[in-house]
């Protein structure tokens, strides 16, 4: 049974006892991700840059209350942080979506120095540094698969420029200048 309230749906698995949420994508059965992530793996990209750099802080911020802070390397990285980067790298943030993710999972490198001594500020750098490298390796694949499958550049039709690395723009595209403007709506409703 799938209950409905304003633009969130719900499975009620009944004879479980449990409820599912469904991803935020109209008509789509599988349920979100988790929590965090509103939309089901296939529907990810679908969110834009700003849902996707919200998501991926709320998820660092869930992964931070599971961290040991005073062994920060061994924190194990999980698939959810991968399935927004690779979202992200169709729409261009990928960027913006692995710096929300790192900073609210590890912590702001400005103020890593401030909230940690000594050895423990150099290990939470280092368990930083080795997640974002590890997300940009994902995101780098991942551009690489779009256009692989793309073949030609969605707006002039040429080849993509033979590069193994992620791009600021979505990776559809072979340049920004091919790419359209990314929206600029603020996320915030005017007051009338
Ligand atoms: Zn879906
Ligand atoms: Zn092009």
């Amino acid at each position: 049974m799938v209950a409905c309230t304003g633009d969130r749906r719900f499975e009620l698995t009944l004879t479980q006892d449990r409820i599912d949420e469904l991803c935020r994508t109209p008509r789509c059965k599988a349920p979100m991700v988790n929590w965090a992530i509103v939309r089901c793996a296939r529907h990810l990209a679908e969110s834009d840059a700003a849902e996707l750099v919200d998501q991926a802080r709320c998820w660092g911020y869930a992964r931070f209350e599971d961290l040991d802070r005073d062994d920060p390397v061994s924190f194990k990285p999980g698939p959810e942080a991968d399935l927004l980067v690779k979202a992200a790298v169709a729409t261009g943030a990928a960027e913006q979506v692995i710096q929300a993710f790192v900073h609210a999972c590890f912590e702001d490198p400005d103020l890593i120095d401030e909230v940690y001594d000594g050895e423990v500020a150099l290990a939470m750098r280092h368990a930083l540094a080795r997640e974002e490298l590890r997300l940009h390796r994902a995101a780098a694949k991942e551009t690489h698969r779009i256009r692989q499958e793309a073949r030609v550049c969605a707006g002039c039709g040429g080849d993509f420029p033979f590069a193994y690395v992620e791009v600021p723009f979505p990776a559809r595209f072979c340049s920004r200048a091919c790419a359209p403007e990314p929206p600029t709506t603020p996320r915030t409703v005017a007051s009338p």
